[in-house]
């Protein structure tokens, strides 16, 4: 309907602009264009395509401290074979989380998750031909130019526009799994020089293509950038392509690899109460504690949906009493994105200093100094049924750790929780800095149970999960981080 709309909207401007062309006309004319920009014959007809690029991650609201942007290095490569059907897409992520190289293979039969680092390989129905490489086949506007082929019937022309100072035309066609594309086309060149889409959440999003380059007969950016609000996201800083190289091995799946363990279904909203008054709730990735002080609430644990998971607490409790204090675990934005929520509900937020301007940054109008309750260092909370800790780790410059004393219980955000039915979490950066500041507290811990992860684990485990930890290391047969 909405593409009808705008093939309308085209048609009628067409016909008072160029009366003498057919509606579609000038879609096939720019699509021609293009194509033969990035190389006709040689695009169309390739055998495989492969694509290798160097990036830098911005970890924009994820970085350990508040007020510093952590930048993280990764490298991707993308083959398709467009012969049998088959395609692979491998990431090797280096971040202060440590080391991770995850692949996913369509191998013209079936998809696979593999995590070479972990050493488990899984079928995953999820990963088709066409959805592999979803988020980053629009990174690459050689890919994009692919995309609008298999969807040119569905394309439709808008208006020109000029951008950087060149006159381009603009084209929007459909993408599986994604909102409508618009694509930036130099009139002159006929290359891609920006890609637009609309994120509901916010706003719209800007692929930027630079230094455009020919190998093998083939057009592409040497160097793009993805914008989330105008900022910069992740930037490709170099990439290199090969056409009808030799692909045979990019989809071999390692035989040697285990299948993952099952996990938890946690699709539905559950609550659960660990003791008198203490009550864990959430679904799916995102769950909260919440401690009965006898006339209110505390509870910890900030993703959005914070009121879903306290209505049904107090459903669930058969009491009705307000949310007094919120403690923020840390100021990452997927752990503040239901602080809006909480001070909704009336909440104080118990924070540490440093955290207070990203906490006033989800709220719609700035809060009072007086809904802040600053922590130095620890503090005790629920008439002393909840004490937090600031602890550092790699993940968070400062992190309030929420230990249950009555308990022994820590809620845990990040560092060490898991969904696995059984075995533990694969050890990262994080957890192993999680272990040696939760060690130097001195804590009586028997169980952590986390805001992703619902399956209550031991100190002991987390002991087990980190011994003898150290980074992953590149294996020998991936060229993609091979020094
Ligand atoms: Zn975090």
């Amino acid at each position: 309907m909405k593409i009808k709309n705008k093939l309308l909207a085209a048609v009628s401007c067409l016909a008072i602009l160029t009366p003498a062309v057919l509606a579609g006309d000038r879609e096939d004319a720019l699509i021609e264009k293009i194509v033969a920009a990035y190389g006709g014959d040689a695009l169309t007809k390739a055998k495989s395509l492969s694509i290798e690029s160097g990036i830098r991650n911005i970890a924009i609201g994820q970085s350990p401290s508040a007020t510093e942007t952590d930048i993280a290095t990764s490298k991707t490569k993308l083959v398709i074979d467009f012969e049998n059907q088959r395609k692979s897409f491998e990431s090797w992520n280096k971040n202060r989380g440590g080391v991770f190289l995850n692949q996913a293979v369509f191998d013209g039969e079936a998809g696979y998750a593999i995590n070479h680092g972990a050493r488990t390989s899984a079928v995953n129905a999820n990963l088709t031909f066409d959805g592999i490489g979803g988020g980053s086949l629009r990174t690459f506007d050689t890919t994009l130019v692919l995309v609008l082929l298999n969807n040119k019937d569905n394309a439709v022309s808008g208006e020109d526009v000029k951008y950087r100072n060149r006159m381009h035309e603009t084209m929007t066609f459909p993408m599986l799994g994604s909102p409508d594309l618009t694509i930036y086309v130099d009139k002159e060149s006929g290359l891609i020089s920006k890609m637009t889409r609309e994120n509901p959440a916010v706003g719209t999003l800007h692929y930027v293509f630079n230094d455009h380059k020919m190998q093998d007969g083939v057009a592409y950016a040497g160097q793009s950038s993805f914008l989330v609000a105008g900022q910069p996201n992740t930037m490709i800083v170099d990439r290199s392509i090969r056409v009808n190289g030799d692909v045979s091995d990019e989809f071999a799946l390692p035989e040697e690899y285990s299948v993952p363990g099952a996990n938890i279904n946690t699709s539905e909203m559950m609550v659960r109460e660990l003791t008198n008054g203490v009550y864990y709730a959430g679904q799916n990735g995102g769950f909260s504690i919440f401690v009965d002080a006898g006339d209110h609430f505390v509870a910890a644990g900030g993703y959005a949906g914070l009121t879903a998971r306290f209505d049904a607490v107090k459903a669930a409790a058969g009491v009705d009493k307000p949310l007094k204090q919120q403690i923020v675990t840390h100021h990452h934005a997927d752990h503040i994105g239901g602080m809006a929520e909480a001070a909704t509900l009336g909440a104080t937020f118990v924070t540490v200093a440093e955290h207070v301007a990203p906490i006033q940054g989800q709220m719609a109008n700035a809060l009072p100094d007086s809904r802040f309750e600053l922590v130095t260092g620890d503090g005790t909370f629920a008439n002393g049924k909840v004490q937090v800790f600031d602890i550092a780790t790699t993940h968070s410059d400062h992190y309030l750790l929420v230990y249950i004393p009555e308990m022994r219980l820590v809620f845990s955000a990040d560092h060490f929780s898991t969904n696995l039915e059984e075995g533990l979490p694969p050890a990262n950066n994080n957890m192993a800095s999680f272990r040696t500041a939760v060690e130097a507290l001195n804590l009586d811990i028997d169980g952590f149970i986390g805001a992703h992860g619902t399956r209550q684990l031991t100190m002991q485990d987390l002991r087990a999960a980190t011994e003898g930890y150290s980074e992953v290391r590149c294996p020998a047969n991936r060229n993609i981080c091979s020094e």
